[in-house]
């Protein structure tokens, strides 16, 4: 099927053929409200090539620019590159697996399209997130820092549980993001069958 919503750019068809997958994975509730809501997902070859004005935009996360992300979401628009320049090693990798960041990039524009009631304001999930908070070792604090601060640590984790939900985590995340914050996941899959359910 093809899809208006998800438009692809000078990248490979293996890339292509992932980020489609994880888009046509998702629940149809999913994807009508996020079309309903002006979201256009991008994927391209790099942010430099096709992107350029971005490229040294400034982005949240220890003076990141738009270059160096495996994905972003920003003014209703997710772009998933196939290559970015990693942080850590200031090379040009490929982003790997594409669907994984589109999820959770997905999670952040449900969370704008959800009129920002769940991730940042919502009374619900944000009791659910600080339950998880007040519950968690402070190993479990140390080890995901970005989850925990206090600025956009709720609607990073509002994200990431999007993406736990559709069983397509950040690598290296899933099991310690669903372990550290199990009422903020189960809320996600609360949300995520309402939606389900609104819509069929
Ligand atoms: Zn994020």
């Amino acid at each position: 099927m093809s899809d208006d919503v998800l438009i692809t750019s000078r990248v490979s068809a293996e890339f292509g053929r992932e980020c489609n997958a994880a888009w046509e994975a998702l629940p149809g509730g999913i994807r009508e409200l996020l079309r309903a809501h002006g979201v256009t997902v991008r994927c391209i070859r790099s942010v430099w090539e096709q992107m350029p004005e971005l490229t040294s935009a400034p982005m949240r996360g220890g003076g990141r620019t738009a270059e160096n992300l495996p994905a972003f979401y920003r003014d209703r628009v997710i772009v998933v590159p196939e290559f970015h320049v990693s942080q850590a090693t200031g090379r040009i990798e490929r982003v790997n697996p594409p669907g994984a960041f589109l999820c959770h990039e997905i999670g952040h524009a449900l969370d704008d399209a959800l009129g920002r009631h769940q991730g940042n304001g919502g009374a619900t999930f944000r009791q659910a997130y600080q339950a998880d908070l007040d519950a968690m070792t402070s190993g479990q604090r140390m080890d995901l820092l970005y989850f925990v601060e206090p600025r956009a640590g709720r609607r990073e984790t509002f994200a990431e549980a999007f993406a736990v939900a559709v069983d397509r985590p950040t690598p290296g995340f899933g099991d310690r993001v669903s372990a550290a914050f199990p009422r903020s996941v189960a809320l996600m899959k609360g949300i995520m069958k309402e939606l389900k359910e609104a819509r069929q």
